[in-house]
């Protein structure tokens, strides 16, 4: 679903070490991680976990745990894999056990970097090469990852990707993988399509857990059922869909609906056109995601033959990371691949480098905007090379990471800084190294430009290269970048992913061109050595001719110019549309009866659920397998100064990590917009004595980062939302002092003076929450409707909704034209906010490290202000509650609908999780995804408000999903569990509040669960209910669920052609609104 144009997302720090934080390598993956946990706007309201977060993403500087746009599902790691001892505890794995199984140990090494023991094995029959990697992280990680070069933008591999995980010779029902979201333990459970590759991985903290999803994903990928069955063919890629003779035909299909979102969103295009440009002459230079002009030109034929050429254990590799037993691992894999003789696939499948021009090229092509607005100003212009021929080797690698850091990866760094500060345009686009494919790549990019700057743009980018080159970087620059890396190394936080996982898409970068797998987990030396180099030699002869070399005087450059054209969406639909009213031309009579009785077919399939006995064979784990009692986080309560204190004595390997929490409580409503950018001015605008950019680099040489945002929530059984803001920062324990002295320097003495730089942030975040409107709908969506229905969901709504985006838009001008207004509404909400009343401080680390750092703490808090706690402005605004669509030029919809479930009577009990989970995997996943051809639907309950949502992701269709939201109370009342289907249910949802966290994520739910008077009792309350969840609860809630039908609110993120006709046919439903 979500396809990551990986660069844009982590601000160019993707190389090398940085591809470590990554959300999402660059590929489509499986599902919507908003259709399960993820999602921005989506709130994990278990007890465990509460809280939305939905303003994370502010800090960037912390590479992974706060750059959680997709947080959530993936937030599970080991929290003694960094410490630990490398023996592994199993017997040593000797030659001749492996021989016995059919492998061959090709090599073998301890890798200290990951404290692991890592052995490669060829298997003898196949040459199925094998990572098998033992230390004792708990949470284990599987994957398979195959070659899979597309030769057509048809969209094969992302379609057998999806296809594969319905059903497999052994799990003949319709999607094992579905089963195992809900009814396992998986801390990571998806798959993933490259440009060249595609992976398929699982992770669990669980043995039984771990290899039952080993098993369901090895038969899936050798023995799936989707290349006997044209009908998953048809429901994940493309078919015609026609109910009756009398209608249009029209294209259906999972994978056709999630590309048409991808081909909506301009950074994607922008990323597509630049992939394709680069490498015009292999196999990056088609699409393996799909172009949704072309998906309909595969045929099932094709389809097949891929698999049966590229989905053989001759063209595999295979990953195993964990504490589990490795001789078991070999027994698991030995089963499958000696069912296979050896093929010819690892020849076929090579990806053939793309040769270097001579000359440099350029591009103008057009992508879809809305009519609105100065179209003038919403060009894209983007510099990008290919640097090299061959792979890189890792010195030369590292170096380019670091280069990378040093001109794109802070506010600060001289590239950024100077593109930004120019004017030329509103926000980076597609920016930084991207060495994940055979050849490294290089790209700058600016977008929101007037058509008469692109020219200067490109000049600016290549004269501040060439001065880059010439002038070299300061010393302070270069210190702040090592501190970085070296802290972001040693803290190995790779956030919501496992570790495993994470080292496993490094080593497969190298490893899926046959290059050296064990290479790219270790960087000790190629640092140490680059290290000493720039000691010894200076930085400038380290980096200046590296962008001599692979930028200034590399004729492989490609410049594209993206153009906005408001006819172009509405262009592409009638081009659909006429193709498809000359497929129907040229059908026969009966060819249309035909065609309608197979589209019934295909709808009867999808809605009739698979029987019991075929659910059985989905491996499962039993109740008796969960423990009864939540997981419990130290917590201290105390105070220092007066002020209260949690402390978390936990290993944290010599890192502390710390926050400060302020009450926004009276701050005045109308200032709530420009909290957001106050947050950004404090860490971007400098002091009296420090410019914006020595602050910067003396956050990033001193300590892991400091973020600043803010947090709100309702709060179970109050009328007041909680509103914080949160100030965040972690250390070395050693430099404890200067992380609350930077923290005092950031909240304290940063000035608002800066005008031209707060119109900067003012561009970007408008830039920013626009790309949001068309990647996410459905978060504005669902912000939206809380906005409507509580106070908490109002404010947050301002400070991130389509509201906060109609603010930015009209801010610009003021910044203009009252300057001076803005910067004392800057320092009003700085007075209002900065006091030692009502403070809270969180801080985790081990107990030592916390006590020797009291005495900083209590400095940073003597130096706040004594502010009695101002007078509490509780705002009791709401949007006013009406059905509204938000038009955006876009060829797929964001559906949702949303009811405070509290108001009508509703006790809030833990089987809600069960049921809404179960919805959400059951019901709305086959009729919203599965035949109604969204990428995604999903429900979610917030116990803190009361609210439940429907929510529809990339979605074909605008009333008929509402109708099927409509439908959930009878759904759940004519429901007939068995105990299996119970169980299941159940687990996956333990599986969810038992989510897996590094020490950081404890500390911090640990406080949110504080700030949200979530504790413990109750928590061991609604795990009781979640554990004795029954057949009835599902029942009763059928009448909850029935209120949002009677009374809820629907907001859609919709094609203007769709909100029209649904406004038709159910006589002016929405309320329109244009945003884009
Ligand atoms: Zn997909």
């Amino acid at each position: 679903m979500l396809r990551s144009i990986t660069r844009s997302s982590s601000l160019g720090s993707t190389s090398l070490f940085f591809r470590f934080f990554r959300q999402f390598p660059r590929s489509y993956i499986s599902r919507s991680s908003s259709a399960t946990a993820g999602g921005n706007i989506r709130r994990v309201s278990t007890p465990e976990a509460a809280g939305r977060q939905l303003f994370l993403r502010r800090g960037l500087r912390f590479p992974s745990a706060a750059s959680g746009s997709l947080n959530g599902q993936f937030s599970r790691l080991s929290l003694r894999a960094f410490a630990t001892q490398p023996a592994p505890s199993y017997t040593e794995l000797g030659q001749d056990e492996a021989e016995k199984l059919g492998f061959e140990k090709a090599r073998e090494e301890f890798i200290s970097e990951c404290k692991s023991k890592a052995v490669l094995f060829r298997h003898k029959k196949t040459g199925c090469e094998v990572m098998s990697v033992s230390n004792d992280d708990e949470n284990k990680v599987f994957g398979v990852v195959f070659r899979t070069p597309p030769k057509d933008s048809t969209g094969i591999p992302h379609i057998l990707e999806h296809s594969v995980l319905c059903g497999s010779r052994k799990y003949p029902l319709k999607e094992p993988f579905v089963e195992l979201l809900k009814g396992s333990l998986h801390t990571f459970l998806n798959a993933f399509t490259y440009p060249d590759r595609t992976c398929y991985p699982v992770a669990s903290t669980n043995t039984k857990d771990f290899y039952n999803l080993v098993d369901v994903y090895l038969d899936a990928v050798f023995f799936p059922k989707c290349v006997d069955d044209v009908h998953t063919f048809q429901q994940e890629g493309w078919h015609y869909e026609l109910n009756d003779p009398s209608e249009d035909i029209s294209y259906k299909g999972v994978v056709f609906n999630e590309m048409k979102g991808v081909y909506s969103q301009p950074d994607n295009i922008l990323g597509r056109i630049t992939q394709q440009a680069l490498c015009p002459e292999n196999t990056y230079g088609v699409d393996s995601g799909g172009d949704p002009k072309d998906i309909p030109k595969l045929t099932f034929k094709e389809f097949k033959d891929f698999h049966r050429q590229y989905y053989h254990p001759s063209n595999a590799r295979i990953w195993f990371y964990g504490d589990d037993d490795p001789v078991h691992r070999l027994r698991v894999l030995s089963e499958y691949l000696d069912m296979f003789d050896a093929s010819q696939a690892r020849e076929s499948s090579k990806v053939i480098p793309q040769k270097l021009f001579s000359v440099p090229r350029r591009i103008v092509e057009k992508y879809p905007a809305g009519g609105d607005g100065d179209l003038k100003k919403k060009h894209m212009v983007c510099l990008n090379w290919l640097l090299s021929d061959k792979p890189l080797d890792l010195q030369t690698q590292l170096a380019l990471g670091f280069l990378d850091h040093l001109m794109l990866g802070t506010p600060a760094s001289p590239l950024r800084k100077i593109i930004l500060e120019s004017g030329l345009g509103e926000a980076l686009v597609n920016s930084g190294v991207e060495d994940e494919l055979l050849q490294p790549q290089f790209s700058v990019g600016l977008k929101g430009v007037s058509d008469d700057d692109v020219q200067k743009v490109e000049e600016l980018i290549m004269n501040t290269l060439r001065k880059l080159a010439d002038e070299g970087f300061d010393t302070d620059a270069v210190e702040a970048s090592m501190n970085t890396i070296e802290f972001s190394l040693r803290e190995n936080n790779t956030g919501s992913f496992p570790r495993g996982l994470s080292l496993m898409l490094q080593s497969i970068a190298k490893w899926i061109y046959d290059m050296d797998p064990f290479e790219p987990l270790k960087y000790e030396e190629p640092l140490k050595s680059l290290k000493a180099r720039i000691a010894e030699e200076g930085s400038k002869a380290v980096f200046s001719p590296l962008i001599e070399e692979f930028i200034l005087n590399n004729p492989h450059c490609v410049t594209i110019e993206l153009q906005p054209d408001p006819e172009k969406a509405s262009q592409e639909e009638v081009e659909e549309k006429n193709i498809l009213e000359k497929v129907k031309a040229s059908m026969t009579e009966e060819d249309l009866a035909e065609l309608a009785r197979a589209t019934e077919e295909l709808g009867l399939k999808q809605e009739t659920p698979d029987p019991p006995e075929a659910l059985k064979y989905v491996p499962n784990l039993n109740l008796s397998d969960i423990s009864k009692e939540p997981t419990y986080v130290p917590t201290e309560v105390g105070d220092i100064n007066g002020v209260k204190v949690l402390r978390h004595d936990l290993f944290t390997n010599d890192i502390l990590y710390g926050e400060v929490v302020f009450d926004m409580g009276s701050i005045k409503p109308e200032l709530l917009p420009l909290l957001p950018l106050f947050c950004q001015s404090l860490l971007e605008m400098g002091t009296q004595d420090l410019t914006f950019v020595q602050l910067n680099q003396l956050i990033g040489r001193k300590t892991g980062g400091i973020s600043v945002y803010p947090f709100t929530s309702s709060v179970w059984g109050k009328n007041d939302p909680c509103s914080k803001i949160i100030v965040r920062g972690k250390s070395m324990v050693g430099r404890a002092e200067d992380l609350f002295n930077l923290m005092n320097c950031v909240l304290q003495e940063v000035r608002f003076t800066d005008q031209q730089r707060f119109k900067q942030f003012v561009s970007q975040s408008r830039a920013k929450m626009e790309n949001r409107l068309r990647g996410s709908g459905q978060g504005i969506a669902a912000a939206r409707m809380d906005a409507m229905l509580n106070v908490a969901g109002w404010m947050s709504e301002q400070m991130g909704g389509l509201s906060y985006l109609e603010f930015l838009q009209t801010l610009e001008q003021k910044v203009d034209q009252d300057w001076e207004g803005i910067s004392s509404s800057l320092e009003e909400i700085r007075r209002s906010l900065l006091s030692r009343n009502g403070c809270i401080v969180n801080m985790t680390a081990d107990g030592k490290s916390l006590t020797s750092t009291e005495k900083f703490v209590g400095k940073f808090l003597d130096l706040l202000p004594e502010n009695p706690s101002g007078g509490l402005v509780t705002s009791v605004a709401r949007l006013p509650l009406r059905n509204e669509a938000i038009v955006i030029p876009t060829q797929v919809n964001y559906v949702g609908k949303a009811g405070n479930i509290y108001s009508s009577g509703y006790q809030l009990d833990g089987s809600s999780y069960v049921i809404s989970k179960h919805i959400s995997n059951t019901w709305l996943w086959d009729r919203v995804r599965v035949s109604g051809g969204a990428y995604g639907g999903f429900c979610d309950f917030d116990s803190h408000s009361g609210v439940f949502s429907f929510l529809s992701y990339r979605d074909p269709n605008l009333l008929k999903t509402l109708e099927i939201y409509d439908g959930t109370g009878d759904f759940l009342r004519g429901l007939d569990v068995d105990e299996d289907t119970l169980t299941k249910a159940i687990i996956g949802t333990i599986g969810d509040v038992d989510s897996y966290q590094l020490p950081d994520a404890k500390g911090y739910s640990s406080l949110l669960r504080h700030l949200l008077n979530v504790t413990d009792e109750e928590r061991q309350t609604r795990r009781g209910e979640i554990l004795s969840t029954s057949l009835k609860d599902f029942k009763e809630f059928a009448e909850a669920v029935d209120s949002v039908k009677d009374k809820g609110v629907a907001v859609a993120v919709a094609s203007q052609e769709d909100i029209d006709a649904g406004n038709k046919e159910r006589s002016n439903f929405f309320e329109v609104k244009k945003a884009l």
